[in-house]
């Protein structure tokens, strides 16, 4: 059984297309996963902490015979190997990858929360996500992906299309 899989993948330090890249390339070396359509690229005002370099994020639609743990540990790898260091949250970094919507799985355990809660909020999230999934519903809310879009306040939250 696979279960099509949102990941938001973002990068705001050393060569950030590159980081990008290589890591949706990783993302394809997960057993049971295939990436099915990535979305374009988009420049985005930091969130969260301000003073840190623009991101580059994207939007990656993958299926996987994985379970969300088994995939959360499998990104985390991916992430270390690109050479991540645990920073503090929400500060620079050389890939950030996260699970969006898993299916309409709702899961809440103490380490991997899904959909992932803070999405809603983010047009670096959104905008991306809306390229690929448009009509994809939330479990928890019940609304799409362009309804929180639409819905979002952007005060803020510049974003871009930079490039595909
Ligand atoms: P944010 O979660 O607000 O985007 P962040 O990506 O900077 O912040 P990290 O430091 O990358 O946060 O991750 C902190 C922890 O979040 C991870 O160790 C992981 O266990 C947890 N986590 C919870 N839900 C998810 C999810 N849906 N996807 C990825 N990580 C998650
Ligand atoms: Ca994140
Ligand atoms: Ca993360």
């Amino acid at each position: 059984m696979s279960t099509v899989v949102y990941i938001g993948l973002g990068s705001n330090q050393g060569d950030r297309l590159a980081n990008l890249r290589l890591a949706v390339e990783a993302l394809k070396g997960i057993p049971g996963t295939q990436v099915a359509r990535t979305s374009g690229i988009y420049a985005t005002e930091p969130v969260g902490k301000a003073n840190q370099p623009e991101f580059l994020n994207l939007a990656a639609e993958i299926e996987t015979g994985l379970e969300p743990g088994e995939l959360l540990a499998a990104l985390q790898n991916v992430e270390k190997e690109l050479g991540r260091e645990r920073g503090e949250r929400w500060g620079p970094r050389i890939i950030d990858l996260d699970i969006l919507y898993f299916g309409q799985r709702v899961v809440g355990q103490p380490d991997l929360i899904i959909p992932h809660p803070r999405a809603q909020q983010r047009a670096f999230v959104l905008e991306p996500l809306a390229e690929l999934a448009p009509e994809l519903v939330d479990p928890v809310t019940g609304k799409t992906v362009r309804e929180m879009l639409a819905g979002l306040d952007r005060r803020g939250q510049r974003v871009e299309r930079a490039g595909s």
